[in-house]
C-alpha cells in the first residue's frame, strides 16, 4: 500500500521526549521514523525518503550540527528543524549556518512545535520543482526559484526551502522596505521579536551567496531600525 502521509525523521536520544514527539506527530496524521544517534540517522537517510527532519543537537556520537551538514550535502531541500536544550545564541547561528531551516529551544510548547512542523511541511509542498524555468537576474546572479538553484559569481549553488521563500518575498517586494515582522510572517509563517536573530542569520547567508562584497551589500540592504530592502542594483 502506498503511504501518502508526510514522512518525518526524528533524531533524538532522549527516549521519553522522542516517544512523546512520535506520539503527537502520529496523532496529527504524520508517519514518523525515529533514530537515536546521528550515525543511525545518516545511515537511514541514505536509503529512505523524508518530508522533514527534526534534529536534536546533543547526541551521543556525532552531534546534530554535523548531521545537519551531512544531510545538506545529500539533499539541499528537505526542511530541517533543530531542537536544542542549550540556550546559547551561538547554537542557533551554528545550526542555521549548518543548513537548518528553523530552530526550537527545549523545553518547547507542544502547540508551537506542531505549528512549526506543519508550517515547514506546507511551505515545502508549495514549491514543487518544475522542468523549465527562467531565472530571476540581478547583478551576476540568476536565481531559479522553482528548481532551488542559483547561479552566482562563485558558481552554481543549491538553495534551501526557506532561502527560496525569502528570495521570492524579496523579489516580489523589489525596491520596497520590508519590515522584519513582514519577513518573519511571510517566510516562517509566524512573527515574534525573539526570532529576529534567525532572520539576520539568513540575510548573512544570502549576502554571502549573492553580494560581491557582503560587508557592503548592494542588493540586500539593511534599513536600520526597520528591516531590509532588496534592489536589483540596475537603477
Ligand atoms: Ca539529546
Amino acid at each position: 500500500m502506498n503511504d501518502e502521509r508526510p514522512h518525518i525523521l526524528l533524531i533524538e536520544d532522549e527516549i521519553h521526549l522522542a516517544r512523546g514527539i512520535c506520539f503527537n506527530l502520529e496523532h496529527e496524521g504524520f508517519r514518523v521514523s525515529h533514530e537515536e544517534s546521528g550515525e543511525d540517522a545518516l545511515h537511514r537517510f541514505g536509503y529512505d525518503r523524508f518530508s522533514l527532519i527534526i534534529l536534536d543537537i546533543m547526541l551521543p556520537g556525532i552531534d546534530g550540527f554535523k548531521v545537519c551538514r551531512e544531510i545538506r550535502k545529500q539533499d539541499a531541500r528537505v526542511p530541517i528543524l533543530i531542537l536544542s536544550a542549550r540556550s546559547e545564541e551561538g547554537d542557533r547561528i551554528t545550526g542555521l549556518g549548518a543548513g537548518a531551516d528553523d530552530y526550537l529551544m527545549k523545553p518547547f510548547n507542544l502547540e508551537e512545535f506542531l505549528l512549526r512542523v506543519k508550517g515547514m511541511l506546507r511551505r515545502s509542498s508549495w514549491y514543487r520543482p518544475e522542468p523549465v524555468e527562467e531565472g530571476y537576474r540581478f547583478g551576476d546572479n540568476e536565481v531559479f526559484l522553482l528548481s532551488y538553484r542559483a547561479r552566482t559569481a562563485q558558481g552554481e549553488i543549491d538553495l534551501t526551502e526557506l532561502e527560496v521563500k525569502m528570495l521570492a518575498f524579496f523579489f516580489r517586494n523589489k525596491d520596497k522596505t520590508v519590515t522584519r515582522a513582514a519577513l518573519l510572517e511571510n517566510v516562517w509563517g509566524y512573527s515574534s521579536d525573539t526570532e529576529t536573530r534567525t532572520l539576520d542569520n539568513f540575510l548573512v547567508r544570502l549576502r554571502k551567496y549573492f553580494e560581491p562584497d557582503p560587508a557592503n551589500p548592494r542588493y540586500f540592504q539593511t534599513v536600520r531600525g526597520v528591516g531590509y530592502r532588496f534592489t536589483r542594483g540596475d537603477r
